[in-house]
């Protein structure tokens, strides 16, 4: 019996430990492709021209209205300084096409139900608080996505219509925000397989993958990045060749330090986007 129990506690140490690992590899994303999503991509009419030419400057700055939920000590867990360095950080990101973001308010919600934010209780808070017009960025300590999963953060993609990104505090330092943002403004995931599977010769890269031909086919990196930002996988694609992927992409299941920046083609679809699918933001 006691070897049974044994047994049984090192399978859930064994499930926790893993489920730790995915959290903190790939940043915990809860952000899906949906149909409606699915329908928007044919849309999207995204010339990438050439590595050669320059990228185009947005020379705009978006505004961020954010949400500090407070726990059920009525404290928020995240002061006013690190909500301004986060959006700092993301500004660095997103200077190579002169976008950049400011905040507008920083208001905090006392109703601490909200703090465990998950589908039950996702529209009553967006309902209550956002603003039209705006990115509306919430910040609770648990974030649960559609599958009963602890995510890091989640947002929705331009076919939604929906402003709103999440982003547990825990994981705000991190480069979280600026992979939902990603998603926010229509980026993929690099191992995305929604559309098919990726070649690594890319044979295939404008109708699979994340539709970005400038970046590698990835298998998913989680787990499969060591101290360093190198990749450690020795997976092969459905032609048999090793995967040569970028931990540094933003948009992939990295180690949350090793993710840093955007490809020329993942700029030119926010780009896009927000010319397109999302004008209404100030
Ligand atoms: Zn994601």
């Amino acid at each position: 019996m006691n070897r049974i129990y044994l047994s049984f506690s090192l399978i859930i140490i064994f499930l926790s430990n893993n489920s730790l690992d995915v959290h903190s590899q790939s940043g915990g994303c809860g952000t899906i492709v949906s149909a409606q999503q699915k329908t928007l991509e044919l849309t999207n009419l995204i010339t990438e021209g050439t590595a050669t030419q320059s990228i185009p400057q947005l020379n705009r700055t978006l505004t961020i209205n954010v949400y500090v939920v407070k726990n059920d000590k009525s404290l928020p867990g995240v002061s006013a300084t690190e909500i301004q360095s986060a959006i700092t950080k993301l500004n660095g990101f997103f200077q190579p096409v002169s976008l950049s973001f400011k905040i507008c308010n920083i208001i905090n919600i006392d109703n601490y139900q909200f703090d465990n934010l998950s589908a039950i209780n996702e529209a009553d808070l967006v309902s209550q608080f956002s603003e039209k017009n705006t990115i509306n960025l919430y910040l609770t300590t648990t974030l649960t996505d559609n599958s009963g999963i602890d995510v890091c953060g989640y947002t929705y993609m331009p076919s939604a219509g929906k402003n709103y990104i999440f982003i547990e505090k825990g994981c705000f330092a991190g480069t979280t925000l600026a992979h939902q943002m990603g998603h926010f403004l229509n980026l993929y995931h690099t191992n995305e397989t929604t559309f098919g599977n990726e070649l690594v010769i890319r044979s295939n890269c404008s109708t699979a993958g994340d539709k970005c031909c400038d970046t590698e086919a990835d298998p998913g990196l989680a787990g499969l990045v060591d101290n360093l930002c190198v990749y450690t996988g020795k997976l092969k694609d459905t032609s048999g060749n090793f995967f040569q992927p970028k931990p540094k992409n933003m948009m992939s299941f990295s180690s949350d330090e090793c993710r840093c920046d955007f490809s020329r083609t993942q700029f030119l679809r926010m780009i896009y986007t927000l010319q397109n699918h999302k004008k209404e933001l100030r």
